[in-house]
């Protein structure tokens, strides 16, 4: 067997033969893939191979679309054939509540070039015989919905990939793995010991298993999932073409035709786990035992539309295990703290996403980074806190509900609370409902005295509209508090502090102790992949404040860049330090009640901060900057401190009428200010000129990373750029993904929207590509399949030369 190797991929399901084959494609040919038995031997070789592209997030849309269309090249260039059925399929839609999910849909694909139509109940019965169209509201149809044969596709990445130089070794099991002291990795098998620059964990079933060799965990879990084969179905049989996909929102179920038959998989409305301890090390093609009744659910929902399935005969039952993570999406890239170690776990449609995910992955090893934003599939998401409770309650309610419709602003309570930061129980005694972020629980709104603490969900405006309403005028009046423990802290100390951060962020950092400067942070080739509010404490300390959930992956990135003398060290206080947001034209006198220092306009301007005392915290840092568009301060303290602040806070705030606020109250206000957030509207997908960042860059600085292509894209001028909008909205907000037309033309879309409770109008974020840019022209947004008539704004609406929050 070799000896060396530049990447090992162990597993050969479809993940890493796909990621093999893209090695290869992309000019790494001395690539090996170890298999421990037969390729297939996992979750691949008993697929459905359901094929469809119209998904959320974007790009995992994008990522599914070039799966699906590579499948008749890759027969071609392999010779091997992937049994690949381009039928189309159609969405089934009975209630007005489906039907917005899919007109949803439907307006996001437009954005990735994924095409579908509403048709009606007879064309849907044309083209799909045995459907049942009483009781159906919509049918949508999307040409990309197919299927394939798993066996085939899984043996042609390999065959291609072969063909092209790389290796592929069956029946070899790895059985250890070592960091070498160089940070590359002896991969030890009965057969040999190869040495890799990279590795990848691509072990599918055993990635648990894989992973604990190199002494780390990965949140994951097997369940078990059924579909059945019936025999020949007369009206298929009579078919002169094949019949399309057929699945429901909320059905529970997919169908597809399989030789004159169907075949009907169902995600069981209880679901069972399997292996939890650990995935048998002899499992290979096997199935566990079926167990109908397990389906009678789906199977009567599926009797609906497809009445033939009561009297069609079963021909074959399959029952395979497949391992997810806590929200069913794969776990990619390199794991944090581990050189040179890439994982490509949990992959719950691997003929969906395969092609993909090879694709990301590949870049990825080779080029340092992904060409398309994949942080929603990103390893680093989940913390330790994604624990074995977590993932055993996240794998089962997202399996159960996996085909439910997804509304806007959605929090999912199972496995929770895992983490609170001190003042959890206060907050909820005031009322307020909590969402999710990096583990931890927060505000989203407060429910008045005697409204329900939940929230009920829809696609028209929720039960806490007024309540937010209500938060929003307070902080426009008088003052509002914000738990913002969850935004990401960082202390970076050192004597080379200063030149360091000069190197990793774009904008200069400031010279003077007590000053504040937003900063983009790029990555190697241009891309955005943070931004930061950074504070000089004093010579040698800086505190970058940056998104919650992107904290280990900023902490990966900063690791990597560290300098080899332990001249500056970055220490993540997101999870030990609180953090208190007061906002609104009485923040200052409210905070001067229990400051220490004098934080008069002058004495403390806006974008600067400090280390102070307030109330009983010695040492909390207070820096003034606004999210709102208001004057506003945020206060960090250790977080034993910050019940006691928080107490000094309710008790003055008194005099000044404070009010409770959330995150959905400072989305609205965001949204109105026109300021982007980390994930809906700033991404990896964006340089810092789309979302109108460029003006924090330092071009004439010496040196940062990504600065050559910053400076490359700064000539060329954005393709697209973040405009306001102002929707004339009929009771329906915008969220995020929604399309925008100007005279008629597709030219961009939504990242964020809300009501504007200040504006009392509707508002939006979005991207337009940039012939269509221009400050007050018409536009039409897409809002639940209905165009809305939209005003752009190239300003803020609210507030457009920013007096207030400088007062
Ligand atoms: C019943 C069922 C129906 C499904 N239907 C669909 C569908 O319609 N569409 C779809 O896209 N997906 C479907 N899936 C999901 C799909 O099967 C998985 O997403 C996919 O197979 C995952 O592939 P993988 O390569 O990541 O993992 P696996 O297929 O589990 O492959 C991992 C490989 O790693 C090898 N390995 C493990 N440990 C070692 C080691 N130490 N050394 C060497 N090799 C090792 C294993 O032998 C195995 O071959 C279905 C799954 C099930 C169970």
């Amino acid at each position: 067997m070799d000896s060396h190797a530049r990447v090992v991929v162990i597993g050969g399901g479809v993940t890493g033969c796909a990621i093999l084959y893209h090695l290869a494609k992309m000019g790494w040919t001395d690539v090996v893939l170890l298999e421990r038995k037969e390729l297939t031997s996992g979750s691949s070789w008993h697929a459905a191979g359901s094929l469809f592209a119209l998904t959320s997030p974007s790009n995992a849309a994008i990522l599914q679309k070039y799966t699906i269309e590579l499948y008749p090249r890759l027969e071609a260039e392999s010779g091997q054939s992937c049994g690949y059925h381009p039928t189309g399929g159609v969405h089934l839609a009975r209630t007005d509540d489906q039907v917005m999910a899919l007109r949803l849909l439907q307006s996001r694909g437009k954005r990735n070039g994924i095409e579908s139509e509403f048709i009606d109940l007879a064309e849907a019965r044309r083209i799909a015989p045995i459907l049942n169209t009483d009781g159906l509201k919509a049918v949508l149809h999307e040409p990309l919905k197919g299927y394939c044969d798993p066996a085939g596709v899984t043996q042609a990445y390999a065959k291609a990939a072969r063909d092209m130089g790389a290796k592929v070794h069956r029946f070899t099991p790895v059985v250890e793995t070592r960091q070498t002291p160089d940070g590359e990795w002896d991969v030890v098998t009965p057969a040999g010991t190869i040495h890799a620059q990279v590795l990848v964990n691509a072990a599918g079933l055993w990635a648990r298993e894989v992973a604990a060799l190199a002494g780390i965990k990965l949140p994951l879990l097997p369940v078990e999932h059924h579909y059945m084969v019936t025999e020949t179905i007369p009206e298929i049989a009579d078919m002169k073409g094949e019949l399309p996909n057929i699945s429901e929102p909320s059905g529970g179920y997919y169908s597809r035709q399989e030789g004159k038959g169907l075949l009907l998989g169902a995600y069981e409305a209880t679901c069972t786990h399997w292996a939890e301890e650990g995935t048998p090390a002899n499992f290979g093609h096997e199935l566990l035992p079926d167990d109908l009744q397990r389906i009678e659910v789906n199977l009567a929902r599926a009797i609906e539309a497809l009445p033939c399935l009561q009297t069609a005969g079963i021909k074959r039952v399959i029952n395979g295990p497949m391992i997810f993570s806590p929200d069913l999406g794969p776990l990619l890239g390199p794991y944090p703290g581990l050189k040179n170690y890439f994982c490509a776990a949990g992959v719950m449609t691997g003929f969906n996403q395969g092609a993909g995910i090879g694709k990301v992955m590949a870049e990825w090893i080779i080029e340092g980074e992904p060409s398309l934003d994949v942080l929603f599939w990103d390893v680093a998401r989940f913390g330790a806190w994604a624990g074995k409770r977590y993932t055993k309650a996240r794998t089962k309610y997202f399996y159960e509900h996996r085909t439910d419709i997804g509304y806007p602003f959605q929090e999912f309570e199972a496995g929770r609370p895992i983490r609170t930061f001190p003042i959890h129980d206060k907050l909820a005694k005031a009322g307020a409902v909590f969402g999710l972020n990096f583990g931890f629980e927060y505000p989203v709104w407060y429910a008045r005295n005697g409204e329900a603490r939940e929230d009920r969900y829809g696609f028209n405006r929720g039960n806490w509209f007024e309540a937010v309403g209500e938060e929003c005028r307070a902080v426009r009046d008088g003052v509002g508090l914000l738990e913002i423990s969850t935004f990401a802290k960082y202390l970076v100390c050192g004597k080379a502090a200063e030149t360091w951060l000069d190197r990793i962020l774009a904008n200069r950092m400031p010279k003077k102790a007590g000053k504040t400067v937003l900063s983009p942070m790029l990555s190697r080739k241009g891309r955005l992949i943070g931004d930061f509010t950074v504070t000089r404490l004093d010579e040698h300390r800086f505190l970058l404040l940056g998104s919650g959930p992107m904290q280990r992956y900023h902490m990966r990135w900063f690791e990597e860049n560290l300098l080899a003398d332990g001249s500056v060290k970055v220490e993540n206080l997101s999870a030990r330090y609180a953090g208190l947001q007061i906002a609104g034209p009485a923040s200052r006198s409210l905070l001067q009640k229990l400051a220490e220092d004098d934080v008069g306009a002058n004495a403390f301007p806006f974008l600067s901060g400090r280390e102070m005392g307030i109330g009983s915290c010695p040492e909390a840092i207070v820096v003034r900057v606004s999210f709102t568009g208001e004057l506003g301060y945020e206060i960090y303290m250790p977080a034993e401190y910050q019940r006691g602040v928080y107490d000094a806070l309710i008790a003055e705030g008194k005099t000044f009428d404070l009010r409770h606020t959330g995150s959905r109250a400072l989305l609205s206000m965001r949204v109105e200010k026109g300021f982007p957030s980390w994930g809906p509207d700033l991404s990896p997908d964006y340089s810092a000129f789309e979302p109108g960042l460029g003006r924090f860059l330092r071009l004439d600085k010496p040196d940062f990373i990504g600065k050559a292509e910053a400076e490359r894209r700064a000539k060329a001028g954005p393709a697209e750029r973040l405009a306001s909008f102002v929707v004339e909205a009929d009771g329906v907000d915008c969220f995020g993904g929604e399309a925008i037309y100007r005279d008629g033309k597709l030219a961009g879309y939504v990242t964020s929207g809300s009501y504007g409770h200040r504006l009392e109008e509707s508002v939006a974020l979005g991207y337009v590509r940039t012939p269509y840019f221009e400050d007050g022209a018409a536009f039409e947004v897409e809002v639940l399949g209905e165009r809305r008539p939209a005003r752009m704004s190239a300003r803020s609406c609210y507030d457009p030369d920013g007096g207030l929050m400088r007062r």
